[in-house]
């Protein structure tokens, strides 16, 4: 099913645009990168006790938020519908997790210098495909800008400027800065942007300040 909208066509990034939000940010986007958050929507990735964070709809809807691909009217717009074809959006629910773990096949393989996996690439490429059979370029204020279409209307739209994202990182010298996580259980992914390139968390409040409580207290017990 698809959902009636009044905008056919969907600017990108939406970052650009101002809109009220109605939700507060439920994601922890320290990526520094859309396809790079969109990867980390698993937690404690390699703990043995991964937690999934994309459950149903309403989450993956809820990171599109966070993540300025939709609006808050975007997203109510899904939760008012939703209902109406639940099968639609478990398939969106899906592919998002399908189109992820494909992109951490290939981002993390190319971290380590290791060979991408090729069913992983071939799996990045339907999605940058299906993305591009719905990207226009469109004209604005003397210059030309990627809109989507039907991005509003289908349940999966969230999942072709995620796509493009990662094709643009791949292709990019920013795939120098791509890093991990140093804590054994996170491993999420970022670009490092700091200035001497030395971070090593994902975040100082979650994973850095775990390490400074674990190497007080190995300190105490030495001591
Ligand atoms: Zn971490």
């Amino acid at each position: 099913m698809v959902i009636k909208s009044t905008k056919k066509i969907h600017r990108f990034p939406m970052t650009e645009t101002k809109f009220k939000r109605r939700r507060p940010p439920k994601f922890e986007l320290i990526g520094g990168n859309l396809a790079l958050d969109s990867v980390n929507t698993l937690d404690d990735r390699p703990s043995g006790h991964p937690k999934e964070l994309l459950t149903n709809f309403y989450e993956l809807a809820r990171f599109g938020e966070d993540a300025g691909i939709l609006t808050g009217a975007d997203v109510d717009r899904f939760y008012i519908n939703v209902h109406l074809d639940p099968d639609e959006a478990g398939d969106a629910v899906r592919r998002a997790i399908h189109l992820r773990e494909a992109m951490y096949a290939v981002f993390s393989a190319l971290m380590k210098k290791q060979t991408v996996p090729q069913p992983a690439l071939d799996t990045l490429n339907v999605y940058i495909r299906d993305a591009a059979q719905h990207t226009r370029l469109m004209q604005k204020d003397g210059r030309c800008e990627l809109r989507y279409n039907e991005m509003t209307s289908r349940y999966s739209a969230m999942l072709w400027p995620i796509a493009r994202a990662a094709a643009d990182l791949l292709t990019s010298s920013d795939m120098a800065l791509l890093r991990a996580c140093s804590s054994a259980t996170c491993q999420w992914l970022f670009l490092d942007t700091s200035k001497n390139h030395h971070r090593r968390w994902c975040s100082m409040k979650v994973c850095g300040n775990r390490e400074k409580v674990r190497k007080f207290y190995a300190k105490k017990t030495t001591a």
